[in-house]
């Protein structure tokens, strides 16, 4: 099978994924071997080829926003069949018996595993998934389902976190894949969405989505707003983004940080940034219940996807893409 490889951490203008053939893995257990159809492109996988995140694995294949069809099961598994539509998301596998999956925690589990790092993930044509942890999708256009797997999943349990009054105001820093999901959940649920970007164009596919409000942030007076937001959520991976976002917070309001990894942080006025109860959050990963709650809403509320889909063999190029900004909603691989 092809695949795009990871050998070395470097900038993704350099293109560090090597395109390879590889041997078609073997389930084995409870593992479930899925034929992929298509692979989102996530920030989290930026991270990963450029080395912000420190490498596990001597090589690895990115990508854990995976949808494809079952190809073959271990001799444990009960749950799946051939050709079942199915995705693999970034939640791997967790320990199961450590304090945080014991008590309904399990993304703060310490040896979780994470698809397309810690074991390798879809940038290819086959991958395997752990019966448990192997998500059951519908029967519908693979290429709109791939954001669904990380960038919907992880939006969708920031927004829990920070659910205001109903009807309050929610504001959506960093309008990428994430964002443009999770802004359409909020709006489904009867909240008033504000999102703040540089780029013209994502603003416009905010209105679209439902914003009653977006703020161009390329002009540097909207920094003299007063504060509106009941709660937010920040998508940038820029810390330098966050004291921006408080600002816009009113007393007792959330701000919330779905990123694995942020450029520092500057330091936060108290009196004016902090002070009145405002409380700022970050957000690992996700359980596999905020998984199955997502999916649900997805298809409950028919979520739309807005994607570009490229080529596997062009998935340096999707990351310099998503890397320059140069994506209105989300990136996806063509694996099939
Ligand atoms: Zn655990
Ligand atoms: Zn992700």
């Amino acid at each position: 099978m092809r695949a795009m490889v990871l050998h070395a951490v470097g900038p993704v203008e350099g293109n560090p994924l090597r395109e390879e053939t590889r041997e078609r893995p073997t389930p084995g257990g409870r593992q479930v071997l899925v034929r992929i159809d298509h692979c989102g492109v996530c920030r989290t996988d930026l991270h990963i080829v450029e080395g912000e995140l420190p490498p596990v694995l001597p090589s690895v294949t990115p990508g854990h926003e995976i949808v494809g069809r079952v190809a073959a099961v271990g001799s444990a598994v009960k749950r799946f069949r051939d050709g079942d539509r199915v995705g693999i998301p970034w939640l791997h596998r967790t320990c199961g018996h450590c304090e945080y999956c014991t008590t309904g925690r399990e993304n703060l589990c310490a040896e979780k595993q994470f698809t397309g790092y810690t074991v390798d993930g879809g940038y290819t044509e086959y991958a395997l998934g752990e019966e448990e942890y192997v998500l059951p999708l519908p029967d519908r256009d693979a290429v709109g389902l791939a954001p669904f797997l990380c960038a919907g999943i992880i939006g969708y349990r920031a927004l829990k976190l920070v659910l205001p009054q109903p009807g309050g105001r929610i504001g959506f820093f960093g309008f990428g894949a994430s964002a443009h999901l999770t802004l359409q959940v909020a709006v489904k649920l009867g909240y008033q969405a504000v999102a703040y970007s540089r780029t013209p164009d994502h603003l416009r596919l905010a209105r679209q989505l439902g914003a009653v409000e977006t703020v161009l942030t390329s002009d540097p007076s909207w920094e003299s707003r007063a504060a509106s937001l009941d709660s937010a959520i920040d998508f940038a991976p820029a810390g330098e983004t966050v004291p921006s976002a408080l600002r816009e917070l009113k007393k007792g309001g959330t701000l919330a940080i779905p990123a694995i990894h942020m450029s520092p942080i500057p330091a936060l006025e108290y009196d004016r940034l902090l002070f009145g109860e405002r409380r700022l959050l970050s957000v690992e990963a996700n359980t596999r219940e905020d998984a199955q709650e997502f999916l649900a809403l997805a298809v409950r509320h028919r979520l739309q996807s807005t994607t570009v889909s490229r080529p596997l063999r062009e998935a340096n190029e999707a990351l310099q893409d998503l890397k320059a900004g140069r994506v209105t909603g989300a990136v996806v691989l063509d694996c099939a």
